[in-house]
């Protein structure tokens, strides 16, 4: 690696030589960039293979509550706020879609809950997916708006231009974050948005190399640097979401805030088959996190009034909400 994968910059520096990847008994490599703030992993490292593995088990460790989000979604009366309340990931979306009749691409839908979610406010929503399992999920639930078709594919094959494309939680999958928005651009309206989310890594501690999923899952972690280098590059105007009155109902964000400076899991998820691992934890230690968990989240008196303190000092979230548009 000579240059950064966002800026080109040649100021990088290894920052981590053996992280722990994803599966066990592979390590990598981690790369910062001293001019825009990213991490990144080699991208010639990266193997893609590794996604179906993770859609062959729905209750896999930090995924197995996308797969409870597409099986609660239809009982639910505003899908899109209770996305938006249930986890940070889900608020830009909910605050930067204020209209109806909007056409509306979501790239990387995953199993599809959220393009039901847009459906359901008015809006006409196709999603699509690298992911043929996610896909078929997606059909079998929730109907026939999605495509099992890369981002490059589907602007070759179609002429088609979206008011809005969202993408949460996707770009940090990818080994060219600068060409997956040049493609999302050509299927932008002039007056388009294009929203993203990615984990912040602004929000943690300078201390951590990496602090968010385990390469070659994420292979980027990205600042508002990061985006603001991109954008520049591009051509697009940029806002980030303000996150100053975000009220979840089912999250603690002082508590998490706190808990993301003190831990660092740097575990292996999958064996060298594929299987799940089985992370031994003591039945007391279980049992002493469900309590303060309970505490934390279950009481709205304790959770309301940390949210309201943690809004008021640090404002800023686990999650980066992106919005480009088009410079005239
Ligand atoms: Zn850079």
């Amino acid at each position: 690696m000579k240059t950064c994968i966002i800026c080109g910059s040649i100021s990088i520096k290894i920052s981590e030589a053996k992280f722990p990847g994803y599966i066990e008994g592979t390590f990598y490599e981690i790369f910062c960039c001293h001019d825009c703030n990213s991490s990144f992993i080699d991208p010639d490292k990266i193997d893609k293979t590794i996604y179906e593995k993770i859609y062959s088990f729905p209750d896999l460790i930090r995924y197995d509550r996308y797969y409870k989000y597409a099986m609660e979604i239809r009982t639910k009366k505003d899908p899109l706020k209770y996305l938006s309340q249930i986890e940070s990931v889900y608020f830009p979306v909910y605050k930067n879609i204020t209209e109806k009749n909007q056409k509306i691409l979501e790239v990387g839908c995953s199993y599809g809950y959220l393009t039901y979610a847009i459906n359901q406010s008015g809006n006409s929503a196709t999603g699509i997916d690298i992911s043929a399992k996610a896909i078929d999920f997606a059909k079998q639930h929730f109907g026939n708006n999605y495509l099992n078709i890369s981002v490059e594919e589907f602007a070759a094959k179609y002429d088609e231009k979206y008011d809005m494309i969202i993408s949460t939680e996707v770009i940090e999958h990818l080994e060219n974050p600068v060409l997956l928005l040049e493609q999302l651009k050509g299927l932008l309206s002039n007056n388009g948005k294009i929203i993203l989310t990615t984990p912040n890594k602004d929000f943690a501690s300078k201390k951590f190399t990496w602090l968010t999923d385990s390469p070659p899952v994420h292979v980027t972690w990205l600042s508002k640097k990061s985006f603001i280098k991109i954008a520049a590059k591009l051509g697009f105007k940029i806002e980030f979401t303000s996150y100053k009155n975000y009220y979840p109902s089912e999250e603690n964000r002082l508590f998490k805030y706190l808990y993301a400076k003190i831990s660092k899991e740097t575990i292996h998820i999958l064996s060298k088959n594929g299987k799940p691992l089985i992370h031994q934890v003591s039945k007391s230690r279980e049992l002493l996190k469900k309590i303060i968990w309970t505490i934390m989240y279950k009481f709205m008196l304790i959770r309301v009034v940390s949210n309201f303190f943690y809004n008021v000092t640090i404002e800023k979230d686990i999650t980066l909400g992106i919005i480009l548009q088009k410079k005239p």
